[in-house]
């Protein structure tokens, strides 16, 4: 079977850009799974379906029209066949996503999906529940954390490079929020696998955390 590497952890952990290391590194395939709530919450908006309505959801869901382009050295989201990758990075889609995510049908109308990215020779797979639900038999998991504070700071620099006006103590408030309700949900909630590999990244440099994770993987 094709190898998987689960990399799950909370937002601003820095799994996102971790993943697509190591997934260069390995020449595997990527999936970032946040992208694809991000798109069911989006179209949602666009399209005036309440986020509570899960029959409606879980239809868009199963027939999401998304598609990821190569587009210079990265990949393009397009929805319905045009790029809306700055609309998938809003708050807004943010928290839309967070809601259509807490969703059930939402859930499992998205796991024939993901389960797809499974190809050869090997699959990266960047989430909440990649280690736990969507391939709990991944021969490889990754649970990556760090402190709430270290996880503002980041973003406030983040933010800051783009011109963008907040407070730390704003950023951690948000950061502790989310935190709060991606592991208080009852479905799918946050968690580490039993078996996976539990690395802090507080105080380490990315490329360190590359390092640790490519570590764990033994081809
Ligand atoms: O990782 P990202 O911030 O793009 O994810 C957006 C939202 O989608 C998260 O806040 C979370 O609620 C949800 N999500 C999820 N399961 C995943 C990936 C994302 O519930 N595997």
């Amino acid at each position: 079977t094709v190898p998987v590497l689960a990399i799950d952890g909370p937002s601003g952990s820095g799994k996102g850009t971790v993943a697509k290391r190591v997934a260069e590194a390995l020449g595997w395939h990527l999936l970032d799974s946040g992208a694809l709530y991000r798109a069911v919450g989006l179209l949602a908006l666009d399209r005036g379906i309440p986020l509570d309505d899960a029959d409606a959801l879980a239809a868009l869901a199963l027939r999401l029209p998304i598609s990821f382009q190569p587009a210079g050295e990265g990949v393009s989201v397009h929805l319905e066949g045009r790029p809306r990758d700055a609309d998938l990075r809003t708050e807004d889609t943010g928290a839309a996503a967070s809601a259509v995510a807490a969703v059930p049908a939402v859930r499992d109308a998205l796991l024939a999906r993901q389960r797809d990215f499974r190809q050869a020779p090997g699959l990266v797979a960047d989430g909440r529940d990649m280690g736990t639900v969507v391939f709990p038999d991944a021969p490889y998991k990754v649970y990556l954390t760090a402190s709430a504070e270290e996880r503002a700071q980041r973003r406030h620099k983040q933010l800051m490079e783009k011109g963008v006006a907040t407070t730390l103590a704003a950023l951690l408030e948000e950061i502790q929020a989310r935190d709060a309700r991606d592991m208080g949900r009852s479905v799918a909630p946050l968690k580490a696998a039993d078996d996976a590999l539990r690395i802090d990244s507080t105080g380490m440099s990315i490329g360190q955390v590359v390092k640790a994770v490519l570590d764990h993987v033994v081809l």
